[in-house]
Formats: structure tokens, C-alpha cells, sequence
């Protein structure tokens, strides 16, 4: 077998600072994915990251995209999960299609929001349920919970839905989601519970925090989904190397633009770059949460607090989670707080990354211009994608094949899309049942006991 794949924490190397107690050691996958963050509060860093061979990369073209998630998957868990059981949980997350679509020349959109919430964060969600599932210990039961303040809570519960051998309970703040979010969370039903807390988004993330620091609770088998668990990464390295198979002949470099807020979605590409695909250049265009195209500018880095309330709403991301790999990546280390340790080779990350914020009036503009000249529907995620894209080209001057990312379904922000391009985009099937489905949330206040009463008549630790 070959070497085996550890993961370490980014603050392994925190001696001095006030407050960490750097974790030196290294865990399995199977110990990243059910602890979700190091015990120090780092991330979880693969090593080494495995290699894919390029023949193997060009004989996915022409096959379903499940082929190239058990690729990818198996390349860094071979040594911990049989190999049927890995090819089930691939074929299971990912029954729908991942539309590459050609806007002009070579340059394509790749659709990342036919999942049933409808955004790229089911690719990842749906994989890691089932991981979890998987690597549970035999015969238990694992309790999910979430604090949202809108979307991710969908795609969570929605990625859950019927997964064996865990619940899920979402906490939502009654007044500040949508109505249709409202009722996505819920009415997911079966093993996904959605819980109205009468209080704001900061109240239903104390709760979740307040149940994992409860020592009372702490046989009850708790974990969380959040972004920053590896689990949701690998999956986010998969499509870049499926767009790659699909569009490229042998000897093509490939030019990633990448819509981002946390910044796992283009980590995905940083690691599927390491792991061998030729992408030339990684865009990562911002929205006005401008803190990581100026840190590229300066080599000094300041997060934006309070975070900018921008169209593109998913990356309104003043200090993004997963900074602290790409920090670690290019041989630097930063905290959560933002702090930064030790800086990272600045330049090293200016030749293979290209970062710009995209302001609100850009976003628009690029969603009316997209739509003139090509007639392709961009949602405003996707808009600064493409946007970015562009600006890199015009500083480039080159044409190599390039793929935009959209990650949402333009049907999601139907009163933008009106008031820019005149109609409203049709639900994608995955939302079109949504306005029937019924279900009653259970209602919560904002405090502690009620919530702790409720998660101990509730959860169940066998199955
Ligand atoms: C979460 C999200 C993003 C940003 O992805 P990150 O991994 O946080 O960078 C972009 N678009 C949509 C629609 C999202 O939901």
C-alpha cells in the first residue's frame, strides 16, 4: 500500500500564542470527518496529498460523473473504507447532472446547482452524510446539529434526508429566513427536524455551541456539518478534475474561476491542482469582502468586520474559514481570528492565483451583459465568477480553455433576475415540489434549558 494519508492540524505550530495548545499529532479520515475540527481549533490538513495520473484524469471523459468522485475518493481513502462501500456512497450522492455549458470559444459555465437545494454546497453535503454514515461506529447513532441562518441549513438537511443511522436538527432564526426558506428547512421531514428559535441567527449558533460544550450532553454522540470538515472538501475536489476530463485533449492547461466567500469551494482546486490536473490559474473573485485580493496586493492581511452585505449573499465572508489552508498550503499559518503567525510565500500564490472583488454594480452588469451577448442566465454568484474570468483575461490576453463556476440556480433570486433581465427563471425540478411539501417546525425561545430539555427527550445514541 502506499503511504498512508494522515491529517494534521494548521495550528500545529502555535507554541507561543496566547490561548492555543497546538495539537502536534495527526489523525485518521476517519477521525477528521467525525471531529469536524482539530482540538487545537485548527483545520485538518491532508499529507500527502495523494496523485492522480493524468492518463487516469483523461480516461474519465465520456463517463458519469460518479466515476470521477470514486477517482478522487479513493485516491485518499483507499486504506479506510472497502471499495464497494465507497462506490454505493458515490452513486447515492450524486444522481443528478453537472451541465457544462459552452458560452463562447472555449470558455463554459459549469453548472453546480442541480442538487436538490439547488447551490454547489450539496456536492459536499450529500458526500460527507454518507461518509458519516459510514464511518460511524457500528450500530449507533450520530445527532447533527446545525445553526443557519438560511441556506446551508437546506442543503444540510436536504443531504441527510433518509441517511442511515443519523439525525439531524436544524436551528433557524423564526423571523430572519425567507418564507420559502422557511419552508424548505421545514419540510425536509423523516430524520431531518427543523427547530424556529425565537431569537436571531447569533442565539441559534450559542445553542449548538452551548450543547457541544455540555459536559451532560457528552455521551449523546453530537457532531456537527460545518464547512471547514474535511469531509466537505474532498468532494469539492471532484469536479474540477470531471470539467477537466470532459473539456480538455492531452496537453491542455486549464483556467478555474472560482465565486468565493469561505473559500472551500476553489480550496478544491488548489488540492485537485496539487493532486495533478493542469489548472494554470485559479481566479477566486470576491464580492466587495475584499480582504484576500488586497492581501494578495500587499502581502498584508486585515479581514473586513463587519462583514459587506453584497447581492451575492453566500460569500458575504469578512475572514474566510478555510484561509488557514491556503495559508498552510503556501507555508504560512494564520488563526481564526485572522491573525497571522507566520506569511505565506506571497509570490508563490500570486503566480498561481488570481484574485479581484466584483462590486454589486459589476455583478448586475455582468448578468445583463451575459445574457445580451450569449443569452446564458447568470445568478449573482455566478455572475462574479465570470466576471473574474474575464478580468484575469484581460490582464492575460490569452485564450486557454477556461470553466466558471456557477453555484446557485438562477430560479433562487427570481425578483434580481426580473428587475435585470426582464423574466423569472424556472424552478429547477429539485425546488418545483417545494410550495406543496408540508411540515411544522418545532418551536423553541432563545434559551439554553428549553433546548437542553428538548435534545434530552430526543436523541437517540443506538439505532
Ligand atoms: C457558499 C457559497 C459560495 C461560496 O463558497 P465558499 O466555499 O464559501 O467560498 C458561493 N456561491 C454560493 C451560491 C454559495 O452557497
Amino acid at each position: 500500500m502506499s503511504s498512508r494519508i494522515t491529517y494534521y492540524s494548521t495550528n500545529r505550530n502555535l507554541d507561543r500564542v496566547e490561548g492555543i495548545v497546538p495539537f502536534k499529532g495527526t489523525v485518521t479520515f476517519k477521525e477528521a470527518l467525525l471531529m469536524g475540527q482539530a482540538p487545537d481549533e485548527g483545520l485538518f490538513m491532508p499529507h500527502p496529498i495523494p496523485k492522480l495520473s493524468i492518463d487516469g484524469i483523461h480516461r474519465l471523459k465520456g463517463c458519469p460523473y460518479p466515476e470521477a468522485a470514486m477517482l478522487v475518493a479513493e485516491s485518499f481513502l483507499a486504506a479506510e473504507i472497502d471499495r464497494d462501500a465507497l462506490g454505493r456512497i458515490v452513486l447515492d450522492s450524486y444522481d443528478f447532472v453537472v451541465p457544462l455549458e459552452k458560452v463562447v470559444n472555449r470558455k463554459y459555465i459549469m453548472r453546480l446547482d442541480r442538487g436538490p437545494s439547488a447551490s454547489f454546497k450539496d456536492f459536499a453535503a450529500r458526500m460527507m452524510a454518507r461518509l458519516m454514515s459510514a464511518f460511524r461506529d457500528r450500530g449507533s447513532r450520530l445527532n447533527v446539529l446545525v445553526a443557519t441562518s438560511g441556506d446551508t441549513g437546506s442543503a444540510v438537511g436536504e443531504a441527510f434526508k433518509g441517511v442511515e443511522g443519523i439525525d439531524v436538527y436544524i436551528l433557524y432564526p423564526r423571523d430572519e429566513v425567507t418564507g420559502r426558506q422557511k419552508k424548505q428547512l421545514d419540510t425536509i421531514g423523516g430524520n431531518v427536524r427543523a427547530l424556529s428559535v425565537d431569537g436571531k441567527f447569533d442565539d441559534c449558533q450559542n445553542l449548538v455551541k452551548q450543547a457541544f460544550a455540555d459536559p451532560d450532553l457528552g455521551g449523546m454522540n453530537l457532531t456537527s456539518a460545518n464547512s471547514i470538515n474535511f469531509g466537505r472538501i474532498l468532494p469539492q475536489i471532484v469536479y474540477y478534475v470531471y470539467a477537466y476530463a470532459q473539456l480538455a485533449e492531452p496537453g491542455d492547461p486549464i483556467v478555474f474561476s472560482v465565486p468565493s466567500g469561505n473559500f472551500g469551494d476553489a480550496l478544491g482546486c488548489e488540492y485537485a491542482r496539487r493532486m495533478g490536473l493542469p489548472v494554470r490559474t485559479l481566479v477566486m473573485p470576491t464580492n466587495e469582502n475584499d480582504e484576500f485580493p488586497r492581501f494578495l496586493d500587499t502581502g498584508i492581511y486585515e479581514k473586513v468586520f463587519p462583514s459587506r452585505a453584497c447581492i451575492s449573499n453566500a460569500m458575504n465572508v469578512g475572514n474566510p474559514s478555510n484561509l488557514a489552508r491556503f495559508f498552510d498550503l503556501y507555508g504560512g499559518t494564520v488563526d481564526r481570528a485572522g491573525v497571522v503567525h507566520k506569511t505565506p510565500d506571497v509570490d508563490e500564490m500570486r503566480r498561481r492565483l488570481f484574485s479581484i472583488p466584483v462590486s454589486d454594480a459589476e455583478t448586475r452588469a455582468t448578468i445583463r451583459e451575459v445574457f445580451g451577448r450569449y443569452g446564458v442566465v447568470l445568478e449573482p454568484h455566478g455572475a462574479v465568477g465570470w466576471r473574474g474570468l474575464e478580468a484575469y483575461l484581460e490582464r492575460q490576453g490569452d485564450f486557454p480553455l477556461c470553466v466558471a463556476l456557477e453555484t446557485a440556480h438562477p430560479a433562487k433570486f427570481p425578483e434580481e433576475i426580473r428587475e435585470l433581465l426582464g423574466f423569472t427563471p424556472e424552478l429547477p425540478q429539485s425546488l418545483k415540489g417545494i410550495d406543496a411539501r408540508i411540515g411544522e417546525p418545532v418551536p423553541l425561545s432563545s434559551g439554553y434549558d428549553e433546548f437542553k430539555m428538548f435534545l434530552k427527550n430526543m436523541l437517540k445514541t443506538r439505532q
